[in-house]
């Protein structure tokens, strides 16, 4: 006997269809939220310093920043990769309503020399702004396969002192589109200046002298070099992304959303930067002295050996301080650190 499909049967294959797509278009947005909780690294300062008594009233002065920096918007129709990076760009410049005019230089010379869309750096004072602007212009000269990834630097209010002094986010869901599933996503990939800090010149400052002798952070660290460290960061998500084969996540396809995802997991983890940082111990152990593990962390920085609370290292902080360390001291850095740099050069050579 033939079988007869009803109409009823039709309408409800379609509904279910209709409701699949939502759930997996919702299963998807949700991770992403997740992953904008959890997927960053920070650069913190060590407790000790902030129990150090300040000069008076300086410690309740709250520093802030004007700049907003979570915005974001859900069904948009998102024509190209251009009108995302414009989109980006004009909401940046718009937030700098009081921005003189040297600062605004310095950071039209940053979109140009790195390809970073949004700047919002113009409350940092001249000297801190040139120095940024200086230390990205040689990195990305060293590093040009790292343009057009990170899409904003700014400064944020974000927890105070209490919180970190940078921090490298690479996740954050900034669009999504008016289509079924929501894609294409825009995904923004951004560099944050704490500004608790970076708009308290005093306070700053003796951080970093307390951290720096403590070797909490390498010899010589300073505002800049601060900054830097999550550039090390960047450089190992960007080479992540190509060893997962996933792409610049600027405008991201649903069909790359699954290498996305495993980049963002391998990265997030640490466990990308594990592989290079244990073959760099294996090279370095194998040429030179044996030491341990943790030694081989704890001679890069104190921050270098950090953990999760849970006792997990933190690898991403290990190959961002030996990042820091090497533009700092660069052939007179730790040995660790140069071990670590051969190892970074090597993945860039295979996958860049
Ligand atoms: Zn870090």
């Amino acid at each position: 006997m033939k079988k007869i499909i009803k109409p009823i049967t039709i309408t409800f294959l379609i509904a279910l269809t209709i409701s699949l797509i939502y759930f997996i278009g919702n299963r998807f947005y949700h991770t992403f939220e997740y992953g904008n909780n959890s997927y960053y690294s920070f650069y913190s300062a060590i407790e000790k310093t902030k129990e150090e008594k300040l000069p008076d009233n300086e410690e309740e002065k709250i520093y802030e920043t004007i700049i907003e920096t979570d915005m974001k918007y859900t069904d948009q129709s998102i024509p190209n990769k251009e009108w995302v990076i414009d989109y980006i760009e004009k909401e940046a410049k718009e937030q700098e309503t009081k921005c003189n005019n040297d600062l605004s230089i310095i950071e039209e010379e940053i979109t140009s020399t790195t390809k970073i869309y949004g700047v919002n750096l113009c409350e940092l004072s001249e000297e801190t702004a040139n120095n940024i602007k200086d230390a990205l212009k040689y990195i990305y000269e060293k590093y040009p396969f790292i343009k057009e990834y990170v899409t904003n630097i700014s400064l944020i209010n974000d927890g105070g002192t209490s919180s970190y002094i940078a921090a490298f986010k690479p996740s954050f869901t900034y669009m999504t589109s008016n289509t079924a599933n929501r894609f294409p996503f825009v995904i923004k990939i951004q560099v944050f200046l704490n500004a608790a800090y970076y708009l308290n010149d005093k306070y700053f400052d003796l951080i970093i002298e307390n951290a720096s002798n403590t070797n909490h952070f390498p010899k010589s660290t300073t505002k800049t070099s601060l900054v830097v460290h999550e550039f090390g960061h960047v450089i190992t998500y960007v080479l992540a992304i190509k060893n997962y084969n996933s792409i610049n996540t600027i405008l991201l396809p649903e069909n790359n959303f699954s290498n996305y995802a495993t980049t963002l997991k391998e990265y997030a983890t640490s466990a990308f930067a594990k592989l290079i940082v244990e073959e760099a111990y294996n090279d370095y152990t194998q040429s030179n002295k044996k030491e341990s593990k943790e030694e081989f962390r704890k001679n890069i920085s104190g921050y270098a050996n950090s953990n999760d609370g849970n006792g997990d290292i933190i690898y991403n902080e290990t190959v961002a301080e030996a990042f820091h360390d090497y533009y700092l001291n660069e052939s007179n850095a730790k040995p660790e650190s140069l071990a670590i740099m051969n190892v970074i050069n090597k993945y860039i050579e295979r996958l860049v």
